[in-house]
């Protein structure tokens, strides 16, 4: 009577490596030109234009658009 000697299930990366490739990655985007949103601060990868990330943008696309209908129709 043989036991099977089980293969070790590693995973292909590493949890620990992979958590630092993470954790690179972060400080990578950080070092990088990152534009902040003048809103909320946060990061935004869009510097085309204004600061703005894309929920603040959102925000004020719809806030025009209520503007814009809250606007009394002049004659
Ligand atoms: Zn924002």
């Amino acid at each position: 009577m043989r036991r099977k000697a089980q293969p070790k299930t590693e995973p292909v990366v590493p949890a620990e490596i992979l958590e630092q490739a993470k954790r690179s990655i972060s400080e990578d985007t950080v070092q990088k030109k990152v534009a902040k949103c003048s809103v909320c601060a946060a990061e935004t990868t869009n510097v085309s234009g204004e600061p703005l990330c894309w929920v603040c943008r959102r925000l004020k696309i719809s806030a025009w658009h209520e503007i814009e209908q809250q606007m009394p129709a002049q004659e």
